[in-house]
């Protein structure tokens, strides 16, 4: 186990690493807080069995940092911050999950958590009676926004247009072929919209009852193998299952125009934008065009009744970053995640010299 959490290669000046135990469950969790500057940290909870410890803080590290990047990028006033539960799913039980809500509150709403990999809405509803620092909650309660990936879809289908846009000069999906890896909860809404839109569909997923859905919702759709979805001729490719897909092994064989999908942290390293702008395809931020879900979160902690509407008005805007973000790409011939990075930095750096001024001031 890594005492020293800031000689880990994943540090980034985070604020705040913190590893929680519980005797009695053997709950065993990461906290991480990356940035606080525009507000608390806002990421939800995955759990996982992963090898190692180094491996669950080496994820926390990451995706903690990419919160901070999402919420800054999506105009909220939240923070970044991951947490992992170290464990087998089918290991999660009632009394676990009210032990890591009961460490969450001693964090004193730094943190605040929703649904990530293996912890549902179910959960969440768990943990909501003995922590209020969550967000998330069953559409069943008057306050909660329920499963996110609709919205999280939504995003990625603007986020579509936006490219089309700034490519043909018009955001209409239909007769656009788009190549979905992935056709999970986020995936298969998304196919929902493009079909609805009259979009030509491939699609892969590793799961066959995946693919069996969508073949039977989906007339006209076509499945590949897994492995073949790089190489298929197509206007976009939408990743939607896993990250670290776009490298130097599959840019190759990219015969898209556009990437433009949910999945987390897309791009192996920085280089793998540089190459992509080199190949003349164009980028949609990861970390811009995914941030539906997100934001739908925030506007339920915002509201004392949930409002998909506004959500989705909020959620739309995607367009208007995803095309700002190109045209700068385009003017200054940087790749996209270099215009978004330094958007960021921007945005975090405002805060903070807002937030000493405040300090100064005696206002904060
Ligand atoms: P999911 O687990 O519901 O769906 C992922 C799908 O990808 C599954 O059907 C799985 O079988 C398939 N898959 C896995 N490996 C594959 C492979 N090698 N080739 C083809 N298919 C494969 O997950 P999701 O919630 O739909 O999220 C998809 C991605 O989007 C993830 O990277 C997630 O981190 C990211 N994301 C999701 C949300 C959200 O709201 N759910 C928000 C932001 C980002």
């Amino acid at each position: 186990m890594i005492e020293d959490y800031t000689k880990h290669p994943g540090f980034d000046d985070h604020k705040l690493v913190q590893t929680v135990h519980d005797k009695d469950t053997e709950l065993l969790a990461i906290i991480a807080i990356h940035n606080d500057d525009l507000g608390p940290a806002l990421g939800g909870t995955r759990m996982f069995p992963y090898a190692s410890y180094e491996d669950a803080l080496t994820d926390a590290l990451r995706l903690s940092a990419g919160m901070t990047r999402k919420a800054a990028l999506a105009g909220l006033n939240y923070g970044g911050g991951k947490a992992i539960i170290i464990g087998e799913p089918k290991t999660k039980n009632r009394e676990l999950l009210l032990a890591y809500a009961r460490k969450i509150n001693r964090l004193n709403g730094q943190y605040i958590t929703a649904e990530d990999v293996n912890i549902s809405v179910d959960d969440i509803e768990i943990m909501a009676e003995v922590t209020p620092y969550l967000c998330g909650r069953s559409d069943a309660t008057p306050k909660g926004s329920g499963d996110p990936s609709i919205m999280t879809a939504f995003g990625v289908f603007r986020g579509i247009q936006a490219c089309l846009t700034h490519l043909y000069g018009n955001s209409s999906v239909a007769g656009k072929t788009v190549a979905i890896q992935g056709v999970g909860k986020v995936g298969f809404r998304l196919m929902r919209l493009l079909h609805q839109n009259k979009a030509e569909i491939i699609f892969c997923d590793s799961n066959p009852h995946m693919v069996e859905r969508a073949l039977q919702e989906f007339k006209g759709s076509k499945c590949v193998p897994t492995e073949e979805i790089y190489n298929e001729q197509c206007d976009i490719f939408s990743p939607c299952a896993m990250g670290a897909i776009i490298n130097p092994t599959t840019i190759p064989d990219l015969k898209c125009k556009i990437i433009a999908g949910a999945a987390n942290n897309q791009l192996s390293s920085p280089e793998d934008g540089h190459s992509l702008l080199q190949h003349g395809i164009i980028y949609a931020v990861d970390y811009v065009i995914n941030a539906g879900g997100l934001i739908n979160v925030a506007t339920e902690i915002k509201l004392s009744e949930y409002d998909a509407s506004q959500a989705k008005r909020a959620t739309a805007k995607i367009y208007d970053r995803i095309l700002y973000i190109l045209k700068q790409s385009k003017t200054k011939t940087a790749p996209p995640h270099e215009i978004a990075e330094e958007m960021v930095k921007e945005i975090i750096d405002n805060a903070r010299r807002m937030k000493e001024i405040k300090r100064k001031l005696g206002l904060i």
